[in-house]
C-alpha cells in the first residue's frame, strides 16, 4: 500500500522526497491517528535530522495531495492524521477519550453542498467531523 500512495503522488507530479517517505512510512507504521509529534517522534528514531516543522509541512502537502486525511479533534488544538487508503470518508470523534473512529463512507450529498454554496462558488472537497461520544464513555457516565 507504500507503493500505492507513492505511484499517486508521483501521478500528480509531486516529487518523493526521503522526508515525504519518512512521514508516509511512519503513518503506515504506527497504529491508527497518530498526532504530528508522535509521528515526529517516530520519525526522529531513524531520521534525527527531521523536524518537527518538517513533518508538519509534509503533512500538510499530503493532504493537500489526497493521500492523508487529516481529523481535528475538538477542544484540544490537536489534528491527528491517516494514510488516506480507499474512499473518501468521514470521522467519529469522542469528546470523553478523544479517539477517532473511521466511517466507512461519506453521508454528504455533495449536491447539496454545491446548492448551499451556491453557484458563484465552486466546490471542490468538504471535510467533516462528527463529534460525540463513544460506548465505552457512554457507559461510563
Ligand atoms: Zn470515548
Ligand atoms: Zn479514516
Ligand atoms: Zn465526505
Amino acid at each position: 500500500m507504500m507503493e500505492d500512495i507513492i505511484k499517486k503522488l508521483k501521478d500528480k507530479g509531486c516529487k518523493i522526497t526521503p522526508q515525504r517517505r519518512a512521514v508516509i512510512q511512519s503513518l503506515a507504521k504506527l497504529a491508527k491517528f497518530p498526532t504530528a509529534l508522535e509521528l515526529c517522534n517516530d520519525i526522529r528514531q531513524a531520521n534525527p535530522e527531521i523536524g518537527l516543522d518538517t513533518v508538519y509541512r509534509n503533512l500538510n502537502l499530503l493532504a493537500d495531495m489526497g493521500v492523508v486525511n487529516q481529523i481535528n479533534l475538538p477542544g484540544k488544538d490537536t489534528k491527528v492524521f491517516e494514510l488516506a487508503l480507499g474512499k473518501h470518508h468521514h470521522h467519529l470523534v469522542c469528546l470523553g477519550c478523544g479517539k477517532a473512529n473511521c466511517l466507512d463512507y461519506c453521508p454528504v450529498d455533495e449536491q447539496e453542498l454545491q446548492k448551499a454554496a451556491g453557484s458563484k462558488f465552486e466546490i471542490v472537497g468538504h471535510s467533516l467531523e462528527l463529534y460525540g461520544y463513544c460506548q465505552k464513555c457512554r457507559t461510563a457516565k
